[in-house]
């Protein structure tokens, strides 16, 4: 609300992309509002938050698409993704599968996103590691082979959720300045 009206020296668009119940929505929320809810809901009714942040005297404004339950029936479209300059490609390291799955995210990202999109790679739920299918080691070396960022997160209890967006953030804009 009020943040609409408050003067931005930069808007950009940046996309959650990832299997569906990985966290996408909450690490949204998390993030844009400080919330997080127990209950899966598929759909949040809105398709994207913004959040203001101020990186040395610039502010920027950055616009954060959630794909609003779409990825179950795979109709992410090449819309979702025009005009983003970054992503959080997100999996759950609790199940292996959303981790394998990051390929075709990458796929889709490459066919559709523009070529120097920002990725960061997350794997979240960092604070269920007793049921752990995915080593932080492998999340690493993934990243490093297709040159994405990367960091484990927990949007339940806050841990590196602001570190992630961040990361994101203060590269598009050393990129867009
Ligand atoms: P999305 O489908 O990718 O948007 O995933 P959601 O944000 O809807 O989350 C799916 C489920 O995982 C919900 O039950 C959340 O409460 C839960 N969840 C999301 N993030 C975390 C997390 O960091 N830790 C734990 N333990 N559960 C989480
Ligand atoms: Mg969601």
């Amino acid at each position: 609300a009020d943040s609409y009206d408050e003067e931005c020296d930069y808007l950009f668009k940046a996309v959650l992309i990832g299997d569906s119940a990985v966290g996408k929505s909450n690490l949204l929320s998390r993030f844009s509002r400080d919330e997080f809810r127990l209950d899966s809901k598929p759909t949040i009714g809105v398709e994207f938050a913004y959040r203001n942040i101020r990186v040395g005297d610039k502010l920027i404004k950055a616009q954060i698409w959630d794909t609003a339950g779409q990825e179950r029936f795979r109709a992410i479209t090449s819309s979702y993704y025009r005009g983003a300059l970054g992503a959080l490609l997100v999996y759950d390291i609790t199940r292996r599968a959303t981790f394998d799955n990051v390929k075709k995210w990458l796929r889709e990202l490459r066919e559709f996103g523009s070529s120097d999109m920002v990725v960061v790679l997350v794997g979240n739920k960092s604070d269920i590691g007793h049921s752990r299918e995915v080593e932080e080691e492998d999340g690493k070396n993934l990243a490093e082979t297709e040159a994405l960022y990367f960091m484990e997160t927990s949007a339940l209890e806050n841990l590196n959720v602001e570190e992630a967006f961040m990361q994101m953030i203060g590269r598009i804009h050393e990129i867009a300045s």
